[in-house]
């Protein structure tokens, strides 16, 4: 971290914040120009508060020079994080595509989707048992029921299944499940992700509404840094200025990502898009742009879906998705 003080700060104030500074145990060098005066922090810096240093009167500006997120940094950890679950894995040049329903609503319903999403080569299971919605008058999901339809479903089919977790009051209901979904959200439920970070489960971390980048990673950094370093990320659209799409599919996070961080990024079309015939295209897209891998919502009968059913697929429209990301697979190999 740099710190670039005024011209003619106050040398007895300078001293203090110099002071300050190594009693947390950070070496300062200090460089006096005849204009200004630097001071270069060497050590962990992380633990320094950036703002409350700019807002110091004898400040001119702080610039960190190293990033906050230390766990999910490539610079620290160079190669690709791959996630092995149960037969299926994520990132190191893979593709994973997890499909099923917004919402287990039967045994009958999610068996037959997990049966038809495995036929058509699906890697994983995905069916919300903790629904988070918008209004509390719609379905809220079958909560623990809806963990043993899963654990049915994966029973008949052998597909890892992925569910969102809401609270970390729930885990107990979770030990069987393969990969716990922590939703937009809750990307910065951050006693959740604490909890998260104390078990060693598969993490499918997606991106909030309204969140930067460097937002999900130190949402990422705090499931890592409690221990669990077992985190993928996910891009689920953001709120923009878009007016005919539920969100917008921000495609060059995935790129990004995956230059920041060594952790796997996968994309979900079906929220970003909210329209099932917009979702082909933008997964299509997410694949020609490294995605590590896909969500997609999948229903044997969208229009009597409990919920979401606009933005889900059929078993046949998802088969035919299926071949067509095998071509781009093909043509960016
Ligand atoms: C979901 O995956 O069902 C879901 C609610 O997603 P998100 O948290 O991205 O809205
Ligand atoms: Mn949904």
């Amino acid at each position: 971290m740099i710190i670039v003080l005024k011209h003619g700060a106050d040398p007895k104030e300078s001293e203090r914040l110099v002071e300050w500074i190594k009693n947390l145990g950070i070496d300062v060098h200090e460089s006096a120009g005849s204009y200004q005066t630097v001071l270069g922090l060497i050590g962990d810096t992380a633990k320094v508060d950036a703002d409350l240093i700019a807002s110091l009167d004898i400040v001119e500006s702080v610039r960190r020079i190293s990033d906050t997120f230390k766990c999910c940094n490539r610079r620290f950890h160079p190669e690709d994080t791959v996630i092995n679950i149960g037969g299926a894995q994520i990132g190191g040049g893979g593709f994973c595509v997890i499909a099923g329903p917004c919402s287990v609503e039967s045994e009958k319903q999610i068996i037959n989707i997990a049966q038809a999403v495995k036929a058509a080569g699906a890697q994983m299971l995905r069916g919300g048992a903790f629904k988070p919605r918008t209004s509390p008058y719609d379905f809220q999901g079958l909560r623990g029921e809806g963990i043993k339809l899963l654990l049915a479903a994966k029973q008949e089919t052998g597909l890892p299944i992925v569910t969102e977790i809401m609270s970390a009051s729930d885990l107990d209901l979770f030990e069987k499940v393969d990969v716990l979904q922590v939703g937009a959200r809750n990307m910065q439920n951050f006693d959740l992700l604490k909890a998260l970070g104390q078990t060693r489960k598969p993490i499918l971390l997606k991106r909030g509404l309204a969140n930067t980048l460097k937002e999900l990673l130190m949402s990422a950094e705090y499931i890592m840094s409690s221990g669990n370093p077992n985190v993928i990320l996910c891009e689920r659209g953001i709120r923009t200025y878009s007016d005919y799409l539920r969100n917008t599919l921000d495609l060059s996070a995935v790129p990004m990502l995956h230059e920041l961080s060594h952790l796997p990024v996968i994309v979900d079309p079906s929220h970003a898009t909210g329209i099932s015939r917009i979702v082909p295209p933008m997964a299509l897209a997410a694949t020609a742009c490294g995605a590590d891998g896909l969500m997609i919502e999948v229903h044997n009968d969208p229009s009597h879906a409990l919920s979401d059913g606009a933005q889900c697929l059929t078993p046949d429209e998802f088969a035919q998705l299926q071949a067509r990301i095998a071509s781009v697979r093909r043509a960016i190999s």
